[in-house]
This record gives C-alpha cells, structure tokens and sequence, in this order.
C-alpha cells in the first residue's frame, strides 16, 4: 500500500473522492471487511486502469471492457478474491492467472512482497507491464504465455488468483501451490461459475466453495 499510494495516490484528478467513497461503501455493505483490502482498493486508480472514454464508469462496481473481448473485473469480486487470499494471513509470492488490464495486479502488489502475473493476450501483456512500471510498482514479474501451465520457474506459490474461468481445475495449478498455499479462481462454463478456493495442506487439497460469478473463460495457448 505504502507503494503505490505514495506514488500514484495524489493528483489523479479526475474522478471525484465522492465516486470513490461510495464504492468503498458498496464493497463493505457485501461482507468486504478486510481493511487492508479496502486501503488497496481505495488507493489503486481503477480509471487509469481503462479507455479513457470509459473512466467516469470506473468507480461503478461494474466490469468494463478492456478491448480484445476481456474485461476488466469487477471491484467486488476483485476485493473478495483478494480477501479470501489473505484470511491466512498475508501470502509472500503469489501468481496471478489473467494480468488483463493489470488493476487486480496492482492491488495485490500493494499487499503481497512479490507477484508473478501471466497473459496470453500478447498486446495487453505489454501495456499492463509499462503501466504498472509507470506506477512505480517494481515487485511484479510477467509473462506472456499460457496460465494453464502456471509459471513453473518460479513455483510453489503461496497463492495462486486467477481471472478467467478453466472448466475444470488445472492440476498444474494445483501443483504450483506451495503446502499451506491457496488457489482462488472460478470455474465452469459461461453462465454456471463458481469462485472455488482451494487449500494445499500436508495431506491433500481442502476445497470450498464461494460466491456464483461471470468471467471470460480460460483460453489455452497464446496470441
Ligand atoms: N484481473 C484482470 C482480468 C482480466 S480478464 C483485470 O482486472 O483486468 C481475464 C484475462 O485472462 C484476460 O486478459 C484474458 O486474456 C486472460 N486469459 C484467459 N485465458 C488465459 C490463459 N490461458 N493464460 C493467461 N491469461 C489468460
């Protein structure tokens, strides 16, 4: 938080401290408690984040278009992956599947000491890595690849997010997961998804279900 605060907190202009409050407001009225999240939230101009003719619509707590037929998330269920990701306690590293735009990038290398973050989108890979550079955030790595296949490099991860939606739950993924560590990702096909959070523990995989949601669908291989 101290990161990006201090760097891009001030003078963003504008959208108005009113917009933003009132979203902060909606994220605690549906069970956002973490203040922690609620600060990154809060501090992370999600209007920089998209076309710029779209950035008065940024403090709804809607997804908007990012081109190539992606969206950005919507802040609710960005504030509550990122919430169920800390309830044990604060991750060290942590691999995003899906940079997308970068916003959800951006809020947790607020959080975390270091993120990995993986697109197959080749054109918004690039643009998510100068942006989130130009913000002064220096604690992410990206690649542009597969995130079926995780980033086996720098694996065990302490957490695992992902954006798009697999149909069934990647074992590679699973594998990527440090003992103690958690995936949260949705799955299924377009219309019946479930945000699922899956636990590593010494003695297998503890899985538990959370809210029903709409994401773009995890496309394999690149473009
Ligand atoms: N958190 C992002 C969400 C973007 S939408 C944001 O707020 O902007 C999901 C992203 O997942 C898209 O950019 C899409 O290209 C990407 N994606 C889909 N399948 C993928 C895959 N197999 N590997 C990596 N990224 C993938």
């Amino acid at each position: 938080m101290k990161r990006l605060s201090r760097r891009i907190g001030k003078g963003m202009g504008m959208t108005s401290e009113r917009t933003r409050k009132r979203l902060m407001e909606r994220l605690r009225g549906g069970g956002i408690h973490d203040e922690s999240v609620l600060l990154a939230m809060e501090s992370v101009p999600r209007h920089l984040f998209v076309d710029e003719a779209l950035a008065s619509r940024a403090y709804e707590d809607i997804a908007l278009p990012i081109g190539y037929g992606q969206t950005i998330s919507q802040p609710y269920v960005v504030a509550l992956m990122t919430q169920a990701m800390l309830e044990e306690g604060v991750p060290e590293r942590v691999l995003e599947i899906g940079t997308g735009c970068g916003y959800q990038t951006a809020i947790l290398a607020c959080l975390v000491e270091q993120v990995y973050s993986v697109e197959r989108i080749l054109e918004l890979h690039r643009l998510s890595r100068r942006r989130t550079f130009d913000f002064g955030l220096r604690n992410v790595r990206f690649r542009y690849g597969d995130g079926f296949e995780g980033w086996l490099e720098n694996a065990p991860y302490d957490a695992i997010l992902a954006a798009a939606a697999p149909r069934q739950i990647p074992q590679k993924l699973l594998d990527q997961l440090a003992i103690g560590g958690r995936i949260i990702l949705p799955v299924g096909e377009s219309g019946e998804q479930k945000l699922f959070k899956i636990i590593r523990t010494p003695e297998g995989f503890k899985k538990k279900e959370m809210d029903s949601v709409h994401f773009v669908p995890l496309v394999a291989g690149t473009t």
